[in-house]
């Protein structure tokens, strides 16, 4: 099999398809997950926000992180009794340059911004307040490309938090310099790991990303449906799988991924799916996408999958068919992929980056690495030691089980609601 013929034959076929119907679940459907007393936790949580109106703004419906847990988040709190109106930031293809500059420059890259960059970042903004109306008791924004929406706020009474989902830990000082009086509007800032933050003016608040066990991206899958989509790829489902799923982003390191892949194939019979989309606020992805393909040619057991967002049900069957998940990231913020592998029982061998260390505990819930020698030499040592490795997979469930579910999520936020309402 070809790299190309993956791309324009089977996926094209599914890019053409249908977007399968997501199977939405219910709050008391988390019963049979969570167990009855903490969805009894959330509703008495619930009804003290009875009628309090929220808005979250991000800046893409699909593709990322951020768009997979709102996705849920949303309907969740709203069926709560807490309406929840998502909206996302419109921009040009400049305005989301713009912002992959900061969030690169943000994650520690050098930052190689352009004179006019900042005010192309303040005018999107602007255009998009002015389209936008904030009469809500709560503003959520999330992540930096929408943080200047918070000029809204002006003689307004809702109460304002900034949700920043990536690691500012490290970041460029000049983009940090530009963002931080904006930030310093908000009544609160929520991040997802502690060592995330940077000392700020406004309270700092700790809420973990998390996934939803019951959507179609976790839920349990017929073995069929998992064979099937596999073979449906050319992938072969009775040979060792490694697996990444990432959009194509360097920052998630697929090179790097090959480059291991291919230091374990000497030796070790497998074969490795490197599988993503796009994000329409990330357009760095049809380069990355090529960056890979070159590094992979040549090896006919290296199957890249561009998938189209309504994918969750094929990335799914895929983590579950995996032997061993990566995710090689150089940077991240909390990289739920990793959770998702994790509550699927599969041993992930993995970077101490970002959020990964709170949810890959080292020899315990899976494999933490540094560097490319180390994924491969962790990955051979998986393959040759399975019983560690279910053992790993099954211990990670528990862990994303006790910290990492969207009942946890729903929970955080509320009583941070709750908190700010109390404080006005
Ligand atoms: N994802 C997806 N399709 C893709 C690539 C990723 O649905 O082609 C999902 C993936 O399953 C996960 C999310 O997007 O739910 C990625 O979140 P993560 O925190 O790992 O990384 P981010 O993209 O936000 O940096």
């Amino acid at each position: 099999m070809t790299v190309e013929t993956k791309e324009t034959n089977e996926v094209k076929e599914m890019r053409e398809a249908k977007p399968v119907a997501a199977a939405m679940a219910h709050i008391d459907d988390y019963a049979a997950v969570v167990g009855q007393s903490e969805i009894g936790a959330l509703r008495t949580f619930a009804k003290q926000l009875q009628g309090h109106r929220v808005k979250m703004v991000n800046s893409t419906a699909v593709g990322g992180g951020v768009a997979e847990i709102l996705n849920r988040l949303i309907p969740l709190l709203d069926e709560l009794g807490v309406p929840t109106r998502w909206e996302v930031i419109t921009g040009g293809e400049q305005f989301f340059a713009v912002t992959k500059g900061f969030h690169n420059a943000l994650h520690g890259a050098p930052y190689e911004g352009h004179d006019d960059w900042f005010e192309i970042f303040r005018n999107t903004n602007e255009e998009n307040r002015h389209r936008m109306q904030f009469d809500e008791d709560v503003v959520v924004i999330h992540d930096p490309q929408p943080v200047a929406l918070v000029n809204a706020r002006d003689g307004s009474k809702s109460r304002w938090i900034w949700r920043c989902h990536i690691d500012l830990s490290h970041p460029s000082q000049e983009v940090w310099d530009f963002l931080r009086p904006y930030v310093e509007r908000y009544d609160a800032s929520v991040f997802s790991a502690p060592a995330f933050t940077q000392g700020l003016a406004i309270p700092q608040y700790l809420v973990s990303p998390t996934i939803d066990p019951l959507a179609d991206k976790n839920r349990d899958l017929d073995p069929e449906f998992v064979r099937d989509v596999v073979e449906r790829f050319g992938i072969d489902p009775s040979r060792p799988i490694l697996t990444q799923i990432s959009r194509f982003d360097r920052l998630k390191d697929p090179v790097g991924v090959i480059q291991a892949y291919r230091m374990v194939y000497r030796h070790n019979d497998c074969q490795l799916v490197l599988a993503g989309g796009g994000a329409s606020d990330d357009p760095e992805g049809e380069a990355v996408l090529n960056e890979v393909k070159e590094a992979a040619a040549g090896n006919p057991d290296i199957h890249i999958l561009n998938l189209p967002p309504w994918s969750h049900l094929e990335i799914n069957a895929l983590q579950r068919a995996s032997t061993i998940v990566i995710q090689k990231s150089l940077r991240e913020g909390f990289g739920l992929t990793v959770s998702e592998a994790l509550w699927k029982k599969k041993p992930v061998v993995a970077s101490a980056v970002g959020g990964i260390p709170s949810q890959v505990l080292h020899k315990l819930t899976g494999m933490l690495v540094h560097s490319v020698d180390g994924a491969a030499y962790q990955i051979r040592f998986l393959l040759s030691n399975p019983d560690f490795a279910r053992r790993l997979g099954e211990n990670g469930h528990e862990q994303v089980k006790e910290n990492f579910l969207i009942t946890h999520n729903l929970m955080r936020y509320m009583m941070l609601f709750l908190s700010l309402q109390k404080s006005n």
